[in-house]
């Protein structure tokens, strides 16, 4: 369990997550004041890295290397989903662009919506699916071939920014195999915990409802909808508390 230290600003929180692949241990810094979903989002990538590089470690000691390399993008027309928290979060990348940048990747996001709109997909809700009916909507999906809007020359254009969906996503089988997802010679990368998983149930807790996952394509439709929730600011110790408690396993 997390435990605040230290009495006024600045505060530290102490972190202790178990997971597969042993236990993360440490001292994070908790800024003062309150707190959006979206900072809580990005503050939280750094210890995702370290989650993953513990999983990413265990299958190199066990012989299996990560293959994942700059240049190939077949994961990148999948549906990436998102926890409202990463939605706004990348609309702040977005909204932080210079102009030019800001307008092409727009018309790209738009681009991507509209063959959503037209194929029936964005009506089909990721929400309540089942891991099975998840995996008919994932495959259907990838066929509509839609890249992500960040894709370029095959590379990720936000690579310091990108959620932990694709953060999360390795392979250590050869990369030609992912052109179909559907592929049971592919061998993942096992996580250590799911930020993104994470991330929906404390957006679900803070804000009610059920736990969310929005495809990346819809992320900025999603966030302009929802554009004054995602201005609420919460209690920056308790918010980062609760998702470290999230990440752990769920209490037997
Ligand atoms: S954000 Fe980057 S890594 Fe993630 S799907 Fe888009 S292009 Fe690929």
């Amino acid at each position: 369990m997390p435990e605040s230290q230290g009495g006024n600003a600045p505060k530290a929180l102490r972190i202790d997550v178990r997971t597969p692949f042993g236990r993360l241990q440490g001292n994070l810094a908790v800024p003062p004041g309150g707190m959006r979903l979206s900072e809580l989002a990005w503050n939280a990538m750094a210890f995702d890295e370290r989650l993953i590089g513990m999983a990413v470690k265990s299958e190199a000691d066990a012989g299996r290397h990560v293959s994942c390399r700059a240049g190939c993008g077949a994961c990148c027309r999948q549906a990436v989903p998102l926890s409202p928290a990463e939605a706004w979060m990348i609309a702040d990348v977005v909204a932080a662009m210079p102009p030019d940048r800001h307008a092409e990747v727009l018309a790209r996001f738009a681009a991507a919506r509209d063959r959503l709109h037209t194929a029936g997909f964005a009506d089909r809700s990721l929400t309540s699916a089942d891991d099975e009916q998840m995996s008919v909507l994932g495959l259907d999906y990838f066929r509509l071939g839609i890249a992500c809007p960040f894709l370029e020359a095959e590379s990720c254009s936000i690579h310091p920014n990108r959620p932990s969906a694709c953060r999360e996503y390795l392979v250590s089988s050869p990369a030609e195999l992912c052109s179909d997802p559907a592929s049971s010679a592919i061998v993942p990368i096992p996580t250590a915990a799911s930020l993104t998983d994470a991330l929906s149930r404390l957006c679900a807790m803070v804000m009610g409802g059920e736990p969310q996952a929005i495809p990346m394509t819809l992320a900025l439709e999603w966030a302009a909808a929802n554009r004054e929730a995602g201005q609420t600011r919460y209690d920056a110790g308790q918010l980062m508390g609760t998702l470290f408690d999230l990440l752990g396993p769920e209490p037997e």
